[in-house]
């Protein structure tokens, strides 16, 4: 398959809602997620190319910028014509392409790492078989990968598979500690499965995409905009502090 080539075998999540989720979080959830989509609109997305390629640049994507991952990921499908190639290349060759992404020569070692093994367990380059497994089945596949962790398999399965998986990225993260959906313990490896068992499969797209809104917009580290936050009736932080201020 040649790099970036639309793969339409993405399953549509199903309606119905998660067992597992006690009935107060699915409460707040549902009321943070009503006002999210208030906020910043009902997001809905499609499965985007093939999910090999997405994976690549979500790979590209770690520790750096969206503007110089996507040059590395543009680069990258300029200088080879498919994944046997890239595979084949020299190490420093891979690198040189995706310079602009930063950390190029371990992210060309590890698109290596990844290729190798795909091709290895699969005999091709090709991840819609992903599409048909069991959610879970699919995650386990993906984190098995050299230096995929579970960021990077959800998004890969959301954005390039449209499987309901929650990537929780530095923002997620914290907008749901300070909102109180997960405990302040709670990592964001494991906030994974706890946001998603809070959520509908038909709301991860919308809840992700707005939730790094707010965090990006409002919900800034290190201070949040809580005077000009529409989540403040439901935001543990708030009502801990700011609200606890207020009364003084
Ligand atoms: S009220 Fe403050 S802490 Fe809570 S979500 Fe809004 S900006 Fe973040």
């Amino acid at each position: 398959m040649a790099i970036g080539q639309r793969d339409a075998t993405g399953a549509r999540p199903s309606r119905a809602r998660p067992a597992g989720a006690g009935a107060a979080e699915g409460r707040k959830i549902a009321r943070v997620f009503a006002i999210l989509e208030a906020t910043y609109g009902a997001r809905q997305g499609e499965p985007d190319g093939d999910p090999l390629d997405g994976l690549v640049g979500t790979i590209l994507s770690q520790h750096t910028s969206d503007v110089n991952s996507g040059r590395a990921h543009r680069s990258l499908r300029a200088a080879f014509p498919d994944w046997g190639a890239v595979l084949a290349a020299p190490d420093e060759e891979l690198a040189a392409a995706i310079r602009s992404g930063g950390l190029a020569n371990l992210k060309a070692r590890r698109i290596k790492e990844v290729l190798a093994r795909v091709a290895a367990e699969r005999g091709d380059f090709d991840l819609g078989f992903l599409a048909d497994l069991p959610l879970d089945e699919a995650r386990r596949w993906l984190v098995a990968l050299p230096g995929v962790g579970p960021k990077t398999a959800a998004c890969t399965l959301l954005f390039n598979l449209g499987r309901p998986a929650l990537p929780v990225d530095t923002h997620v993260h914290r907008v749901a500690r300070r909102l109180g959906l997960i405990g302040p313990r709670v990592g964001a490896a494991a906030a994974h499965e706890a946001l998603e068992a809070q959520l509908a499969p038909d709301q991860i797209y919308s809840f992700h995409v707005n939730m790094i809104a707010h965090g990006r917009r409002i919900c800034r580290a290190p201070v949040p905009r809580c005077g000009i936050c529409p989540l403040t009736e439901v935001c543990d932080y708030f009502h801990d502090s700011v609200g606890l201020r207020a009364e003084d």
